[in-house]
């Protein structure tokens, strides 16, 4: 690739003349004429993977990494005095997810093609996304977060499918964004979207009439919920994505060979959570719609289908209203009740009937009757599905439980957003890692070796000063690099425990002010992004930002305790949040975690985790062994009785534990009164006090404990430096490529 001469042929100029737009574009161009080369699929067999969420971040550095152009396009910028993190910095990121489940969702297209495997995402192309986080007055607002642009990889394409609604048909057109893999084949996420959306119909924020369907379809990423008209208008979004998913689909098999008596020969469809349960009745639809009879093509869907759990917190479990469906998508309904009587039929235990006595839906029963394999999503998660969330179906078939334990793709957690260790890494051990993770492992030869250590802490310290230029230009804030990074970037939900981290903080600032000061400086970071309508995670991120302004105030604290909330959280901040941490949060309450990705990220990046055994980090903690991770809190079976017994008391351990008294009445004290808004704060005190659903109580001991003992640790500088090592070399397991090849052995079989 010859950067000069193309940009010379499209605007007649040099290099040094073109502004970071026109460099942008021409890159974004020749890489996707490039990529669209590169599809090359053998095998008759294809994978489906349908989500309603693909967290795919910007894809401009990642796809030039895949194509093996990353060095050489580098290279030629600076050549000509320009850098690719500025050019990087014109493209937007699209906001398609909430969090983790739509970035697993992109690490799992990364990593199929990277393994040649012959396999599409499908999912739908929200206009706005999920929101922009804006804080105002120390709260969260929401503004619309607009990522397409005339230049975007977003590609148009001719297919066009009808979707019919009660009372309205809608046009499904489909969009294409090439999804590369590292020196693999090019496959495609297709992305649908309704023909008529009509983005000035949002005011105010993120408010837009929610009844205007056809205007409004692809609109947002799971507009707020916690109305009828929302709820609605979720299950247009979900049943336009599968009808119009499901007709491709059978369109694709069709022109493939496929008779779809055996489609199941042609094609696998993943379901990604219980958001695109209504392919399965779909697809039986249209199969009947094409003359085959009912009982086959409800045989045939069920060797097709595949379905993903991804949380046994009761209330993330879809469950739908007949009368709602009835509203949206009629057609569907006989169907769901013949798979309904078909299961009632066979078994004579009303827990796991599709619909229950009042008159709800429940998607995942769908998915478990009518597919042919439930996975978790970590050991310990499947382990809980067994033994205790959908024990009653485990009786009924335990041929299709199985574990597929989280991965994420190191190409954009490591070689992307960390080079320097990346190249470091491969100057020890050779490139082959790059393919084979597993090989991070010789690292281990040089736990003791001085300048090795040395090196890892040398490439951490300059991570650390990247986030601080970064934060200062962002948002204003200044770091100190040579405080301990303590992060915790996750959604904000109460199961995840900011307000454990919270309290920690209110602990350590009283600490500090009567006189015992930390060693080192501390520094802790957050970011999170909370759904509108749940209220308490507000009111924690209230708290967090409250807990800013108060320390930066305070003169003789902030010397030694610098708490930071970052705005908006993303794919892109978290790519430079991770390289600079030393100690990474992973607090969830035991049991609660499916499994987390962060986590992994993390790990691979050097950073030690302080965490529950709870999700993947059971999985972390027994590859890199007590010595190099900081556990603490109950374990799960602990969690899961105390909550079977309904024993938990939150107001015992507030009265009886002086520490966790004085943490949570300054919520309420004097001084953060004087900063924050008196009901948002005393609602908070009041949950934590009366409620305390997520236990943070009961852990808080042993999570001050435990966080004490990190930092105590982190001063002896070389021990710290191979407990980093570690975690580094044993990583390679939380590889998506691993974790793709396990779908593909035991599910897809492609
Ligand atoms: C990885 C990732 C997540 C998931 O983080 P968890 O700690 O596993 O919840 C969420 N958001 C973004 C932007 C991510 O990159």
């Amino acid at each position: 690739m010859n950067l000069n001469e193309m940009l010379h042929a499209e605007y007649g100029k040099e290099m040094k003349e073109c502004s970071n737009e026109e460099i942008y574009v021409v890159l974004l161009n020749e890489v996707n004429r490039l990529a669209s080369q590169n599809n090359i699929k053998a095998g008759k067999k294809k994978l489906y993977y349908i989500s309603a969420e693909f967290l795919i971040g910007k894809l401009l550095s990642n796809n030039l990494i895949n194509l093996g152009l990353y060095d050489e396009v580098k290279k030629q910028l600076a050549e000509n005095g320009r850098e690719l993190s500025e050019i990087e910095e014109i493209e937007n990121e699209p906001s398609l997810g909430n969090g983790g489940l739509g970035r697993l969702a992109a690490c799992f297209l990364d990593s199929a093609a990277t393994l040649g495997l012959n396999a599409d995402g499908v999912g739908l192309n929200y206009h706005f996304g999920l929101f922009r986080q804006v804080f105002r007055n120390n709260a969260q607002t929401t503004v619309p977060d607009t990522w397409m642009s005339e230049k975007s990889w977003l590609n148009k394409t001719e297919r066009v499918y009808p979707v019919k609604f009660r009372g309205m048909d809608v046009t499904a057109r489909m969009y294409d964004i090439n999804v590369t893999g590292y020196d693999g084949v090019t496959n495609k996420l297709h992305l649908f979207d309704v023909e008529g959306v009509d983005e000035s119909i949002v005011t105010n924020g993120i408010d837009f009439d929610k009844t205007e369907i056809e205007k409004n379809l692809t609109l947002f990423l799971y507009p707020d919920d916690s109305d009828e008209d929302g709820r609605l208008l979720r299950i247009y979004q979900q049943y336009f994505m599968v009808s119009a998913g499901a007709q491709l689909i059978l369109d694709e098999c069709s022109e493939r060979g496929s008779n779809l008596h055996d489609l199941y020969d042609y094609a696998v469809i993943q379901i990604n959570d219980t958001h695109p349960t209504m392919v399965i009745p779909e697809l039986i639809r249209l199969l009947t719609e094409r003359g085959i009879e009912i009982d086959e093509a409800i045989g045939i869907v069920s060797k097709t289908c595949a379905y993903t759990n991804h949380t046994i917190l009761a209330e993330a479990l879809e469950k739908w209203k007949i009368e709602q469906l009835n509203k949206v998508v009629p057609q569907l309904m006989p169907i769901i009740e013949i798979l309904d009587n078909k299961v009632r039929r066979k078994f004579d235990d009303p827990s796991v009937y599709i619909i229950d006595k009042d008159e709800r839906v429940h998607m995942a029963h769908i998915d478990i009757h009518y597919g042919f394999s439930v996975n978790g999503v970590a050991w310990l998660h499947t382990e809980i599905l067994k033994n205790e969330e959908l024990n009653h179906f485990y009786k009924l078939y335990p041929e299709k439980f199985n574990n597929k334990t989280n991965g994420v793709t190191f190409r954009r957690w490591l070689m992307h957003c960390n080079p320097e260790l990346a190249g470091w890494i491969t100057e020890l051990i050779g490139a082959g890692w790059k393919k084979d993770a597993g090989e991070l492992q010789k690292l281990l030869s040089y736990r003791e070796d001085k300048k090795v250590l040395e090196k890892l802490l040398a490439i951490k310290q300059n991570k650390k000063l990247k986030l601080k230029e970064y934060l200062l230009e962002k948002q204003g804030i200044e770091l100190n690099e040579n405080s301990i990074f303590d992060i915790q970037i996750k959604r904000l939900h109460e199961y995840k425990r900011q307000q454990l981290n919270a309290l920690y903080v209110i602990a350590k600032y009283l600490e500090i002010k009567s006189g015992k000061k930390p060693k080192t400086p501390i520094t802790v970071i957050f970011g999170a992004k909370a759904a509108p309508a749940y209220t308490i995670a507000q009111d924690i991120i209230h708290l967090i930002l409250c807990l800013q302004e108060l320390v930066d105030k305070d003169e003789e604290v902030k010397k030694y305790l610098k708490v930071v909330m970052v705005e908006n959280y993303n794919v892109t901040f978290a790519e430079k949040l991770i390289p600079a941490c030393d100690i990474s949060e992973q607090i969830s309450l035991a049991s609660k975690e499916a499994s987390g990705t962060g986590n992994m990220k993390f790990m691979l990046n050097g950073a030690v985790t302080l965490g529950t055994e709870d999700g993947a980090n059971v999985e972390i903690h027994r590859f890199v062994g007590d010595e190099n991770i900081y556990i603490f809190g109950d374990d799960s079976s602990t969690v899961v009785e105390r909550y079977k017994k309904e024993s938990y008391n939150a107001k015992k351990y507030y009265n009886e534990n002086k520490t966790i008294k004085q943490a949570v009445d300054f919520i309420v004290g004097e001084t953060l009164m004087k900063l924050g808004d008196k009901s948002r704060l005393e609602r908070l005190f009041k949950e934590l006090t009366e409620k305390d659903w997520f236990m943070t109580f009961p852990d808080f001991d042993s999570y001050v404990a435990a966080r004490e003992q990190a930092y105590a640790d982190y001063e002896d500088r070389m021990a710290w430096a191979e407990k980093m090592l570690v975690n580094i070399a044993k990583a390679g397991y939380f590889s998506s490529d691993r974790t793709i090849a396990e779908y593909n052995k035991d599910i897809w079989k492609l």
